[in-house]
């Protein structure tokens, strides 16, 4: 312990104290990146995690140590054993395969630090540029909001206490939903996100009406308006509808039009999770499956997804703006706008969404999208639809294979079978497949159920992935799953 008072004119003791040293370090830190993101497709998919990996004993460091020991540690930890998303046969569950280029956009945001909660700086006009250049995407009208936010999940949640807001005619944020038996309604095939919103705005997941669905994997607009119509008849506030456009399962796409139509007859909002599928609108070919988003209240989708922008980073619009803002506004003393000085800039994100401190993804996104544009984006949406349909082809050829839905868009959802085998096993076999596949690293489709079928899922959201990669998924199914006979 000294006697002498602290050093309080010191420089930071944060920042490097040797810049030329830690320029190097930086360097070789970029280059351990690059070299991750050019060599991984060479690589297998996935690796079982060893123990010491997966250990969290490690102590909470108290002294510092040289930026490249903690560079070698990450290399050694975490490198070797990431998910595989990136790789070229990554095709579980719904995931973007990100670029090479997020390496530049990403470490520009670490550089700028910026917090877009609000306050007048140039990164807030980069955001409302990707909202408007949204906007014009999804042809919303000019008097429309938008937020960037994490991901889907949250952007449903958001537009859903829009809905919730205008239903009742804002009094929800004092009164919450006091004597409101406020319902909505999706299709079964919808995310879990959609009840996880409900849950959080204290409706709870029984308010929320799972419609059926067809043949197609859509939402039932027959039933949906029937169940409309008996919880009117009940007493009960129907609210909103949150239609699909690409379910998890299938790829499905609800009627929209049609959806319009209900809510505009029973004034009710219609949200649309358009988590990958609202994607589509980068494609000219594509883009007319979309047909009525145009006209939705509010639209949730991702950028992290189709469009391989680096996790995480979603979007919300909402048609009529002013109701988003006086949504979620408020005024503390503290956030306080002005017309001139940092303090400028009103409108804040802030005012349309529940976060203060946000981070810049939207930068990402802007760089995504000037660096690639629109008509290669598209493109490589087109390409894995194809590749889907050729997927499913190459199935219907094989008498081991069966495809259980026609593909619709990027989703191919098959079974191995053997006529020795009852469904049961058959169920069982085509988990064990999937897991193998991961576990020998050769490729990373996904299961679902699909009527009352375990299935093989394969989601191609992927850019790097070409037709060879399939051709090797097939061979290793029927191999694997003829082993697993034996
Ligand atoms: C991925 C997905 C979501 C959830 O989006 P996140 O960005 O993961 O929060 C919602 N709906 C659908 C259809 C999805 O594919």
């Amino acid at each position: 312990v000294s006697d002498s008072p602290p050093d309080i004119d010191a420089p930071s003791l944060l920042d490097p104290q040797d810049w030329l040293a830690f320029r190097e370090e930086a360097h070789r830190a970029l280059d351990k990146a690059l070299d991750f993101v050019q060599q991984r497709p060479e690589q297998a998919v996935w690796q079982q995690l060893p123990e010491h990996i997966k250990a969290v004993d490690a102590p909470l460091p108290t002294a510092a140590q040289p930026l490249a020991a903690v560079v070698d540690s990450f290399s050694e930890r975490v490198l070797p054993y990431s998910l595989g998303n990136t790789h070229p046969r990554f095709w579980g569950w719904v995931h973007g395969s990100g670029t090479a280029s997020a390496l530049v956009s990403q470490m520009m945001m670490a550089a700028l630090n910026a917090n877009m909660g609000g306050r007048d700086h140039a990164p807030m006009y980069i955001e409302r540029q990707l909202i408007e250049w949204m906007r014009q995407l999804f042809s919303f009208p000019t008097q429309a909001s938008g937020l960037i936010v994490s991901g889907t999940s949250s952007a449903t949640l958001l537009g859903l206490a829009v809905a919730r807001h205008h239903k009742t005619g804002g009094v929800s944020r004092e009164q919450g939903n006091e004597g409101r038996a406020l319902v909505a309604y999706t299709s079964c095939e919808s995310h879990v996100s959609v009840s996880k919103a409900l849950e959080l705005m204290g409706l709870g997941s029984g308010s929320l009406r799972s419609v059926p669905a067809g043949d197609d994997h859509a939402m039932d607009c027959l039933a949906l308006k029937e169940m409309i119509t008996g919880d009117l008849e009940r007493g009960l506030v129907p609210f909103a509808v949150v239609s699909t456009v690409g379910t998890v399962n299938t790829g499905a796409i609800d009627d929209l039009p049609t959806i319009n139509a209900l809510c505009a007859e029973y004034a009710l909002w219609h949200h649309v999770d358009g988590a990958f599928g609202a994607l589509l609108a980068l494609s000219e070919n594509l883009k007319p499956r979309l047909q009525g988003i145009e006209q939705a209240d509010s639209l949730a989708f991702d950028f992290h997804k189709w469009m391989h922008v680096g996790y995480s980073v979603g979007c919300l619009l909402v048609r009529n703006g002013e109701l988003h803002r006086q949504t979620f506004s408020a005024n503390p003393d503290y956030l306080q706008t002005e017309e001139a000085g940092i303090a400028g800039g009103a409108p804040w994100p802030t005012d349309y969404g529940v976060e203060l401190s946000r981070g810049f993804m939207a930068l990402a996104v802007w760089f995504q999208l000037q660096e690639m544009g629109t008509q290669k984006l598209g493109r490589a949406i087109e390409r894995n639809c194809q590749q889907a349909s050729w997927l499913a082809g190459q199935v219907e050829l094989n008498p081991a294979l069966e495809l259980v839905t026609p593909v619709q868009l990027n989703i191919v959802c098959f079974r191995f079978i053997d006529a020795t085998r009852d469904a049961v096993a058959l169920d069982a076999l085509n988990k064990r497949i999937v897991v193998e596949l991961h576990c020998r690293g050769i490729a990373a489709p996904s299961t679902t159920v699909l009527d009352g079928l375990c299935v093989i899922r394969v989601c191609i959201t992927n850019h790097r992935t070409r037709q060879r990669d399939l051709q090797a998924l097939l061979v290793a199914v029927l191999d694997i799953g003829q082993q697993l006979l034996a």
